[in-house]
């Protein structure tokens, strides 16, 4: 029986590098180098990006001197009709929005989980589905409270919690057919597996609906048959050393094991309850023994 390797935590940082950090106003958005690239990013897609995590009100007409946001032609009073548009606040006249678009507000959906359809003016909505599949909201920094707050989020955290376990698994797995089956079952998504955290719009969206939930259900529920039964994977499992039982826990089974955040063993919870790590006293004890000597 092995313990966690070495590989694991090189994975792990070849994770996090290829990560960048955006920050726009007082939120941080975690994107892949993409065409949402801040660096080469027009003033006008810089706004659009920084509204996606604020909630903008109207102002008033004559905050835009009653013309229209895009085209400049003039609205309200004697000119003409306007609409609103739901993601940016302002005014528009009716060739820009006619109120017959209607799109998910992210900033909405992340600071109050509202997911209700609101009308966004053409312009926006070209903008909105741009974006919709860029992993770019990190939701521990932007709005961690949904975690507790909203059931679904709660849930879709353990699973992607167990997803990143399970990834240090299949990364060292030679079955390569099984482990594309199972990457294949998120298509494209493959951020999903990498950090628990970062979502898209659409996979906030799809959490709001269920469908992201239970689509990662499947996919943990076949990793985990494939670690069961294959036995390269099997053999990176770990027998807790409080017990010594028998059997073989891994650190993604949430409800059983609990891991050492220091060297990472893994305990039944259990046996783990009030009760040091073992191989981290162990480790005390021998740098006390060196010092004395
Ligand atoms: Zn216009
Ligand atoms: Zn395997
Ligand atoms: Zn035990
Ligand atoms: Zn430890």
């Amino acid at each position: 029986m092995t313990t966690r390797s070495d590989d694991f935590q090189e994975i792990e940082d070849e994770t996090l590098s290829s990560w960048e950090v955006f920050d726009a106003d007082n939120c941080s958005i975690m994107h892949r180098c993409s065409s949402l690239d801040p660096s080469t990013m027009d003033e006008a897609t810089r706004t659009k990006m920084q509204l996606l995590t604020s909630i903008k009100n109207e102002t008033g007409l004559d905050s835009q001197d009653y013309k229209c946001s895009r085209c400049n032609s003039f609205i309200g009073l004697i000119f003409g009709g306007y609409n609103v548009c739901n993601f940016d606040g302002c005014y528009y006249c009716s060739g820009c929005h006619d109120n017959g678009k209607f799109h998910v507000i992210p900033a909405r959906l992340i600071h109050n989980w509202d997911s209700t359809e609101y009308a966004v003016c053409h312009e926006n909505m070209k903008f909105l589905a741009m974006i919709k599949s860029e992993p770019l909201f990190d939701i521990s920094k932007l709005n961690p409270s949904l975690y507790n707050t909203v059931p679904e989020m709660g849930e879709a955290k353990r699973l992607r919690l167990q997803m990143n376990q399970i990834k240090k698994y299949l990364s060292c797995c030679d079955d390569n057919d099984a482990v594309v089956a199972i990457e294949r079952k998120i298509l494209s998504r493959l951020y999903l597996w990498e950090d628990a955290s970062v979502y898209s719009l659409q996979d906030l969206i799809e959490v709001s609906n269920g469908k992201l939930i239970e689509q990662l259900r499947s996919v943990v529920q076949l990793a985990m048959q494939h670690i069961k039964s294959c036995k390269r994977c099997w053999q990176k499992g770990y027998i807790c050393e409080l017990c010594r039982s028998e059997e073989v826990i891994f650190p993604f089974q949430l409800d059983l094991a609990i891991t050492c955040p220091l060297c990472n063993s893994v305990y039944h919870q259990q046996c783990k309850k009030g009760i040091a790590c073992r191989k981290c006293s162990r480790k005390t004890a021998r740098a006390l023994q060196e010092f004395q000597i």
